[in-house]
């Protein structure tokens, strides 16, 4: 049987990026023989649609670019995920580089300009409070 892993579910399909795009990584393809995945996308199954407005991190606040707290949707979509995660025996994620739910270790600034500094998306940090291994897409070769 293969394991189940975590993935951004931007990485495989559309529907879920915040502009109606996606973030599509063949690469992935390559992990198919050895994993199975369960695509999880903390934004939308906390409530918010796509398209949508850009959000970013302000504090301790995920704030979207036109000024709308959305902290409850980030932190119910996180806990969902969460859940979907530990009811599938997951214990690895691949996920979205720098986005304000699955950036690991680098996310937007908060102010919309594309900078970059040290954080944690909110997803992030209740995988790794519940000691989840954390890919980015960048990294999918380690796991071959
Ligand atoms: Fe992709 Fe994660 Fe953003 Fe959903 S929350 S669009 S899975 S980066």
């Amino acid at each position: 049987m293969k394991e189940k892993i975590i993935v951004s579910a931007c990485l495989l399909a559309d529907g879920y990026k915040y502009d109606g795009t996606n973030n599509l990584n063949k690469s992935l393809e390559r992990l198919k023989d050895k994993y199975e995945f369960i695509m999880v996308c903390p934004e939308v199954f906390g409530g918010l649609s796509t398209p949508r407005e850009p959000s970013e991190q302000v504090g301790d606040k995920v704030v979207s670019s036109k000024g709308v707290d959305v902290t409850y949707e980030f932190e119910l979509g996180a806990k969902k995920s969460l859940e979907i995660a530990k009811n599938n025996g997951c214990k690895i994620a691949i996920l979205k580089k720098r986005s304000p739910s699955c950036g690991r270790d680098y996310i937007y600034d908060g102010t919309f300009n594309h900078k970059v500094i040290a954080g944690d998306g909110v997803f992030v940090k209740i995988l790794k409070e519940n000691n989840f291994t954390i890919y980015t897409e960048d990294e999918i070769d380690k796991l071959i």
